[in-house]
């Protein structure tokens, strides 16, 4: 049995960019139906007491896409902070960004690209291979690298209920903002954890 995860911040607490009315509905609404939908879908099934990530890497059809959505939010609400001037990276997923884009800049501008030029509903990923180098991959509706053996470490949500209610159709203006709400601690934390 899946509940909603709770977030690690008030749901005030990244205005202006993330309105607290886009995460009541983006956390309570959409991210519980989710749960409710894997509950009702895997309740009496051999999925019942399997950890999330496996069942995403099980599954197909519904259950994949619920238990998906699942994981990809649960990985985006626990990567935010109170926004912060000149918010950058540390420690050693900083150096893997420099040795790998050859700069944050460059890294932010091909990130945002990959977001802004997915057509229609998914995510974007920053993950880590089995070697610890980063790559940047686009995954349409429920998708999420680890299906590809790959560790995910950072996600933005290019579905419309992300930003539809603070930015209407300026999906490139929202993923540009996204950039003071990044907790870079967390994506560390990740990234130690996955090499
Ligand atoms: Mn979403």
């Amino acid at each position: 049995m899946f509940t909603l995860i709770e977030l690690p911040y008030a749901q005030d607490a990244l205005q202006p960019v993330i309105s607290r009315e886009t995460l009541a509905f983006h956390h309570g609404k959409h991210l519980q139906t989710y749960v409710d939908n894997l509950n009702r879908l895997i309740a009496g099934t051999e999925l019942e007491d399997l950890p999330l990530e496996d069942i995403v890497r099980r599954s197909q059809g519904g259950v994949f896409n619920n238990a998906g959505q699942i994981l990809n939010h649960e990985m985006y609400f626990t990567q935010f902070a109170p926004a912060k001037e000149n918010n950058h990276p540390v420690g050693s997923i900083a150096k893997a960004i420099d040795e790998t884009f050859g700069s944050f800049d460059n890294f932010k501008s091909e990130f945002e690209k990959a977001g802004t030029g997915l057509f229609g509903s998914g995510w974007v990923w920053l993950s880590a291979d089995r070697d610890g180098r980063l790559v940047i991959t686009q995954e349409p509706n429920a998708g999420n690298p680890l299906t590809k053996g790959l560790r995910p470490l950072l996600t933005m949500d290019v579905w419309e209920h992300a930003y539809y209610l603070d930015y209407q159709n300026r999906r490139a203006a929202h993923l540009a903002a996204l950039r003071a709400i990044i907790n870079w601690q967390e994506i560390e934390r990740r990234y130690v954890v996955s090499c």
